[in-house]
């Protein structure tokens, strides 16, 4: 039988839960850091069940991407996420599928490890499901790997202090005063006018962060004992810029189509972003001083995609000697790019039936405004596979590093049988 006193004590104990903000054992879902977006839809505490829809502004790109925390978990339990995607407009008022913010699995992590993948979701028309054990009392899930901007300060600083070939820079300040951090790939030796130069930039659309991991498998093979990776390194200058929309990224709006034109329609004689003004002035001095060989942009295509694929020139840009040289690249990428994802044969172009700024897309300025022997190109790696995870990602940029140096191991700048 229970006494006076304990029935006060318990009455306490229940005022005080009632009281707390956040209950032990409550759901909670915030989005108050770097990336994060999500508007809480519903939070179901007993199915342990959280909905959401992606709440990234249309004016700031396409609303694809989502990224929250969860906090009040108790380990061991599985949560149901739910995503919402049947609002999801573009800037104009038109809506957007909802297969750009639903891949099969999501992405996933629990306290202090590595993004995973969830098991394949339940698709009901524009809202996708996916259940997931979590052994940790909070986790994060999104619509892939996030990489936001520390992440890419982290990774330009760290191999520019374990490597002495590596210096970190900024490549500029963004409208919004961010730092866009960059760093090159340099050994120092005495005919530094001749070496040429490859450039790699990620993330031109902010949304899709599978760029930012191909590049970062890139850059980390480029300064790795490879033979290969060595015998780039003592004739090639590599820049490598991590995210070029750094805004979006950081508030976690998808930079796809933003108002007025987004980062890859931007490479204009006025470009309207610092970070597009600052590639251009450097990739054109590089081109001047005869040095520029290779231009990549990493990109992640649509839903459907499930093979990496290469945009190459139009037929407007095209002659044979950059046709053969493009060729001759894609053709050893091909050999490298085979497991856990293999490139595609498929090899679309940009052209003015894609789009009506084609010509401002940054591969295609590249083909038109450098040298013919440079190769400018696309690389857009599938989001929506088993594979998209950042062990596969950073895979498909090894391979991608593995092909450059096999394709530059002749010269470019020198005639070649082309036959
Ligand atoms: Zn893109």
């Amino acid at each position: 039988m229970q006494t006076a006193g304990t029935r006060l004590i318990g009455l306490i104990l229940f005022l005080v839960w009632l009281a707390s903000p956040v209950r032990a054992g409550e759901l909670a879902v915030s989005t108050d850091f770097p990336g994060g977006s999500a508007e809480v839809v519903e939070i179901d505490q007993r199915g342990r069940s959280i909905t959401v829809r992606p709440a990234g502004d249309p004016q700031f790109g396409w609303p694809c991407w989502w990224y929250f925390k969860v906090t009040g978990v108790k380990p061991g339990e599985t949560l149901t996420v739910t995503v919402d995607g049947s609002q999801l407009k573009q800037a104009n008022g038109q809506k957007l599928s909802a297969s750009w913010a639903l891949p099969e699995r999501a992405a996933f992590r629990a306290d202090g490890t590595n993004w995973l993948q969830t098991s394949p979701g339940t698709r009901d028309g524009d809202r996708c499901c996916w259940t997931q054990q979590v052994d940790s009392g909070q986790a994060w899930f999104a619509w892939g790997p996030a990489f936001v901007p520390a992440d890419a300060q982290t990774l330009v600083d760290q191999l520019s202090r374990e490597h002495e070939d590596v210096t970190a820079f900024e490549l500029c300040k963004t409208r919004a005063g961010r730092s866009v951090p960059a760093l090159v790939v340099s050994q120092t030796d005495a005919n530094a006018e001749d070496r040429m130069v490859i450039w790699v930039q990620a993330r031109q659309h902010a949304w899709e962060s599978g760029g930012s991991w191909v590049g970062r498998g890139f850059i980390e093979w480029a300064v790795s004992d490879d033979p290969l990776a060595v015998a780039l390194r003592e004739k090639a200058d590599i820049y490598y810029v991590p995210i070029m929309d750094i805004d979006n990224v950081a508030t976690g709006n998808g930079g796809k189509n933003q108002v007025p034109h987004d980062h890859n329609r931007d490479w204009s004689e006025t470009p309207r972003w610092n970070a597009v003004q600052a590639a251009m002035k450097s990739l054109k001095q590089f081109d001047d001083q005869n040095r520029l060989v290779m231009f990549v942009d990493l990109h992640n295509p649509g839903a459907n995609s499930k093979q990496p694929f290469f945009y190459i020139a139009p037929p407007e840009l095209n002659t044979n000697r950059r046709k053969a040289l493009q060729d001759a690249f894609i053709a050893v990428c091909r050999e490298e790019m085979q497991k856990p994802l293999r490139l595609d044969r498929s090899t679309p172009s940009t052209g003015p039936k894609y789009d009506k700024r084609w010509k401002e897309i940054s591969s295609n300025w590249v083909r038109s405004a450098t040298r013919e022997h440079v190769v400018g190109i696309t690389l857009e790696t599938c989001w929506n596979t088993p594979h998209s995870n950042p062990r596969g990602y950073m895979t498909v940029g090894r391979q991608l590093g593995r092909g450059i140096s096999r394709y530059l191991k002749q010269d470019p700048r020198e005639p070649r049988d082309l036959n």
